[in-house]
């Protein structure tokens, strides 16, 4: 089934006639942020060097999916969290294993700066090169909440710094995040629809053991959401957002094996066949609400 919204698989095929693949890897750079769902109290480093990683991520995707092109993805911490030269050597390391198509750097709003975004504007003659900003939402009293350490205007100066270059920009949100409701996530989509930005990525929020959220969870502070409502909430987000911008993902993902809620007892592939289906069924599509 065709997905009423603008997949990166589609973009992938439009723009490289090819099936790509994101090699995720751990860059060592960690995160000193304390956003209240994270995962970092868990954080060690890698016990694979970052060539081990990806040999044996691209040998998986290439035997189990038969795909033969991908994207070098720093996902884990703050991938700019170190001086510009020592995050060039980083990025040129594991650009020379392979002829990657693309570049995808995760980062904080307010972990760039000129010098760093200059440096990685120097892959885009060769590479797809996108920089992804963990925002999550754009009220202000939201980031404060869950300990974000950053501000909406962190997020817009960092997006300003993107102007005049060749890097594409892909937003992270996450939809359930303690005190907002329905409306304000569509309200932050329909924000960011507004600013030069190309991708977006959307999560659930989920409980993990250990942190400080699942205090709140044991304490009945929180109550993450039902999947027919994250459903919902999903689908409105994607009429509400900018037709051309790139969707990433639609569903978070948790791998650390401490996943205390929500347990939807349906699969990832369930999960994208249902938001198809019903948004298909009912006439809705990316983009339909905006502006
Ligand atoms: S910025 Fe990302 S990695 Fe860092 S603490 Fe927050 S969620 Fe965790």
């Amino acid at each position: 089934m065709i997905a009423p919204y603008f997949t990166f698989a589609r973009y992938i095929r439009e723009n490289f006639r090819t099936k790509a693949f994101r090699i995720s890897v751990d860059g060592f750079l960690g995160c000193n942020g304390k956003c209240i769902y994270c995962e970092n109290s868990y954080y060690r480093s890698p016990e694979e060097s970052l060539e081990e990683q990806i040999i044996r991520l691209k040998e998986f995707y290439e035997q189990r999916y038969k795909v033969r092109d991908f994207y070098l993805y720093f996902q884990k911490g703050t991938n700019t969290a170190a001086p510009a030269e020592e995050l060039k050597r980083l990025y040129d390391k594991g650009l020379s294993l392979f002829p990657f198509i693309g570049l995808i750097i995760g980062t904080r709003p307010d972990a760039v700066d000129k010098k760093v975004i200059s440096m990685i504007e120097s892959y885009t003659s060769t590479y797809d090169v996108w920089v992804e900003f963990g925002l999550q939402s754009t009220f202000n009293e939201t980031l404060q909440r869950v300990r974000r350490g950053h501000t909406y205007e962190d997020f817009l100066g960092a997006l300003d710094l993107l102007k005049e270059t060749k890097i594409k920009c892909t937003v992270h949100m996450i939809l359930g995040l303690p005190g907002e409701t329905g409306e304000m996530m569509a309200e932050s989509v329909r924000r960011l629809s507004r600013l030069p930005i190309q991708g977006i990525k959307f999560h659930h929020l989920y409980v993990l053991d250990g942190t400080e959220l699942s205090r709140l969870y044991k304490e009945g502070e929180y109550t993450p959401l039902e999947y027919s409502r994250y459903k919902e909430i999903l689908i409105d987000c994607l009429e509400n957002l900018r037709s051309d911008i790139v969707v990433h993902r639609v569903l978070g993902e948790d791998r650390s094996g401490h996943l205390l809620a929500p347990r939807w007892e349906v699969s990832k592939d369930e999960i994208l066949a249902d938001i198809k289906k019903t948004m298909t069924e009912s006439g809705r599509f990316q983009g339909r609400l905006f502006p």
